[in-house]
């Protein structure tokens, strides 16, 4: 087995293994190392250049959907995203993120924008001119999202903003933030809507730069009464859960191609070392006990794989994929996390010291289990999908 052989099965077609192997190439060949420094002005230059560099490599136009407006096909590719996050994510955590947070904060308009709010956002996004992010969590509300409070009131012709917004990746560096707010329409989930929030509305305030075990740019936002014209608004109001809901069951499947990436090279840097340190008058690899755990890591890499692309494949197909997408999700991240660690111990002191290729993937696999839906989310999403599916055939039987 190589490494690049999941990129000849069947959900995936000729365009995507191109894709693959292209990205491979210039990200051997091109990409920085992650910043050496973890400040929050050095990683939000890394940031920021990547941004830009993705965009020049015309790679951005795969996050968003819209040929019109510089999208590389008027859906979003969701094989081609899956394809370029696994990848990136196996050479750099934040070019994977500098790449799914223009996708994530531009899914909102690529597939509910208006013309003109496509025309002025997405071109920006794909050339990497604009950085954009997605903002929903709050403090009162992260899993329990329906629960959100920031308002928008609509007055005239503007919407007033008010509330507070946390965990928000590119908070701090992004042009424009897609913002869920409680409009009203219905208790819950039906009173919300999205807004395009411009990163200079007077009344938006960068509250908090927050710094992470795997660090990237990640903010606290306050909104003091800012007024945004109503044009501002994605879709009609009380959409925004259902927008927020469909934009994450495309990016759901992404993040488990990042863990997927996460963990292939740290199957990569484990086959390295434990074919190579000698112990015992023979190899790390010698071992039986090692073997288990090499073993292990590619059988998990190979089944979060084929759930990841299964999910994508099904998304481009135009069929339901909310519990294929969480199925993937908690399977690839959970045996991630696995993975690397395995490797860590694989690699034993030299795998704790910082800014080892295997200490670095350890602390960037740990967030995927708890945002876009912690691992129990998924749990429930799945198992509410099944029992649903379960009573739907017995009421048609009965
Ligand atoms: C690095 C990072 C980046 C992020 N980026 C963004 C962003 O760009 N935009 C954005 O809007 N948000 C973002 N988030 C926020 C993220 O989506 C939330 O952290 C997530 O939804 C969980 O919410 P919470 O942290 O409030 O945890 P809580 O909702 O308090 O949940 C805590 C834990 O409870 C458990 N749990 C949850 N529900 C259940 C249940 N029903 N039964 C049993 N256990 C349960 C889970 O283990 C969960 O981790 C980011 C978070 C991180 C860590």
């Amino acid at each position: 087995m190589t490494s690049n052989s999941h990129l000849d099965w069947p959900f995936l077609e000729p365009r995507h293994k191109a894709l693959a192997i292209e990205l491979d190439r210039w990200a051997v060949r091109d990409l920085p190392g992650e910043p050496q420094a973890h400040t929050v002005s050095a990683v939000d230059d890394a940031c920021r250049k990547l941004v830009c560099q993705l965009g020049e490599a015309g790679w951005l136009k795969y996050a968003v959907g819209g040929a019109a407006y510089g999208g590389s096909s008027d859906t979003i590719d969701t094989r081609a995203v899956c394809l370029i996050r696994e990848t990136l994510a196996r050479h750099s955590g934040l070019a994977d993120f500098a790449f799914a947070m223009q996708g994530l904060g531009s899914g909102a308009i690529s597939n509910f924008g208006t013309h003109e709010q496509k025309r002025q956002y997405l071109p920006r996004v794909t050339c990497g001119s604009a950085i954009a992010a997605f903002a929903i969590s709050e403090p009162q509300a992260g899993s329990d999202v329906a629960a959100l409070q920031c308002s928008a009131i609509k007055d005239g012709g503007s919407y007033v903003i008010h509330g507070e917004k946390t965990w928000i990746s590119n908070g701090g560096i992004a042009d424009f933030y897609i913002v869920f707010a409680r409009t009203g329409e219905e208790p819950g989930a039906k009173g919300i809507s999205a807004f395009i929030v411009d990163a200079n509305t007077p009344g938006l305030e960068i509250a908090e730069r927050i710094e992470v075990m795997a660090p990237h740019p990640l903010a606290r936002l306050v909104f003091h009464e800012c007024r945004i014209p109503a044009a501002q608004r994605v879709g009609d109001p009380g959409q925004g859960f259902k927008i927020a809901m469909s934009t994450l069951d495309i990016f759901r499947s992404s993040v488990a191609a990042a863990a997927l990436g996460f963990a292939r090279r740290a199957l990569e840097e484990a086959l390295r070392r434990s074919t190579s340190r000698k112990m015992f008058g023979q190899t790390l690899a010698d071992f039986q006990l090692t073997q288990a755990k090499l073993a292990r890591m590619a059988t998990d890499i190979d089944s979060s794989a084929l759930l990841t692309y299964r999910a994508a494949w099904l998304k481009d197909m135009g069929q339901p994929v909310t519990v294929e997408a969480a199925m993937a999700k908690m399977t690839a991240t959970e045996t991630a996390q696995q993975a690397i660690d395995s490797a860590v111990q694989i690699f034993g002191a030299l795998g704790v010291v910082s800014e080892q290729v295997v200490e670095r993937l350890y602390r960037e696999i740990r967030p995927l289990r708890i945002y876009e839906g912690a691992t129990e989310v998924q749990q429930l999403i799945i198992a509410r999908g099944i029992i649903k599916a379960h009573q739907t055939s017995e009421g048609h039987r009965g």
